[in-house]
């Protein structure tokens, strides 16, 4: 069998984290099976080494960001080699060069594009456990890149489809997939199993177990993925296509205080205009979620337009707009960071009525005022002030889960 894992940054935080990962991993090798080990940067290296770059620049050039957080995965992997062979295991540590890990060039948030398989391939036969940097990838100019906070999980999925690998484990600092962070919920649940859809879901919209690129192309490729604690050998909980479990109405509540709100006001009412708002967006790689926009003012023949994006990209955004003020058509364009994102999630809101009033009510409960709605088939997101972020999901959890006791 050829086994994935992937261990996040707390996993290998330090020497004796570092040793017990090594240590699972022997095992699993000892077994007989074919190991490939993926890291993030222990604990919060990556964090780190972002400040220090700030403090001496605050708009440092995206492609020596990615030169020096790449820095942080080096380390890890070569530390767990070191252990592996302290323990006396055969292992190597491949970067994204040696791998050949190919991404598109956008520096900070590269895609994977294609991975070259021999270099692994060979040393799998030769009976060693390869240890990849997650993360990071390599593009056509030949610089390092990266593939977005979180990205780690990621490479861990591209590698288990590209090697068809028999499973991918994603080992983290909690005992799966839970109804809301834990941190958060006292009572949240964790999940026995969950779909792509909801766990993709789930991961745009604020929930941190997995980077939501890694679940978009485990789904795509039919990559059984398995979440689970490092530290200890509790189940888990598996992220798959179709799940047996009893239908829950939602299974998860997710909190997003990270995001910004940008409303672009006195837009021409006609065709065209959206286009030229999101294409101006889009074209400086700015991603852009809840979109909002209000009925057309019939005596001005003009509309307004909110959307959310991610606060660190909202100063950037608001320059864009003034500076293509004329070209887009607006009147003005302000932007609040005091917002928090607060989604439900769940397959079964399809087949069940009342799920929004359900959760509306449980806002309304506490007061806390709505300011944008959106919804899919399975996810409803609200914006809310981000003071009532934690206190929204709280509520809202209690509602469809229970209370705390
Ligand atoms: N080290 C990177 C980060 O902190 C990637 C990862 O952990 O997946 O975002
Ligand atoms: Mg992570």
């Amino acid at each position: 069998m050829l086994i994935v894992k992937k261990f996040g940054g707390t996993s290998v935080g330090d020497k004796d984290r570092i040793m017990n990962v090594a240590k699972r991993c022997a095992e699993e090798y000892q077994k007989g099976n074919n190991v490939v080990v993926v890291l993030s940067a222990m604990g919060k290296t990556t964090d780190l080494l972002l400040k220090q770059a700030r403090e001496i620049h605050p708009k440092a050039p995206k492609r020596e960001l990615d030169m020096l957080l790449t820095t942080g995965e080096q380390t890890s992997v070569a530390l767990m080699a070191i252990a592996l062979d302290s323990m006396g295991i055969p292992a190597i540590s491949l970067n994204a060069f040696q791998v050949a890990m190919n991404t598109t060039s956008v520096y900070g948030n590269a895609r994977l594009k294609k991975i070259d398989k021999e270099r692994i391939q060979h040393e799998l036969n030769s009976r060693k456990i390869v240890i990849v940097t997650g993360f990071q990838g390599v593009n056509k100019y030949g610089d390092y890149t990266t593939l977005g906070r979180g990205g780690s999980d990621t490479t861990a999925v591209a590698l288990a489809a590209a090697l068809h690998a028999d499973a991918c484990e994603i080992y983290t600092d909690v005992d799966g997939v839970f109804t809301a962070d834990p941190r958060i919920v006292k009572n949240a649940r964790k999940l026995k199993e969950i779909t792509y859809d909801e766990m993709l879901d789930l991961a745009t919209c604020g929930a941190g177990v997995l980077h939501n690129r890694s679940v978009e192309m485990a789904k795509k490729y039919g990559v059984p993925l398995v979440v689970r604690s490092s530290l200890n050998d509790h189940e888990g909980t598996i992220v798959k296509e179709v799940t047996n479990v009893e239908k829950m109405l939602i299974s998860g509540v997710a909190l997003d205080d990270h995001a910004a709100r940008i409303s672009v006001m006195g837009l021409k009412d006609e065709p065209g205009i959206a286009f030229k708002l999101f294409n101006t967006l889009a074209k400086n790689n700015i991603n852009v979620d809840i979109i909002l926009q209000s009925i057309g003012r019939e005596s001005e023949r003009t509309k307004d337009i909110s959307f959310t994006v991610n606060e660190e990209d909202v100063e950037t955004a608001v320059s864009l707009i003034e500076e293509n003020k004329e070209r887009i058509t607006l009147k003005s364009v302000t932007s609040n960071c005091d917002i928090a994102k607060v989604s439900i999630v769940g397959a079964g809101m399809t087949s069940n009525p009342g799920v929004a009033a359900k959760m509306f009510e449980a806002l309304f409960n506490m007061g806390i005022n709505i300011n944008m709605i959106s919804t899919s088939e399975i996810r409803i997101t609200v914006l809310v002030k981000r003071s009532d972020g934690e206190k929204a999901v709280n509520a809202i959890h209690d509602a469809f889960f229970g209370e705390t006791d």
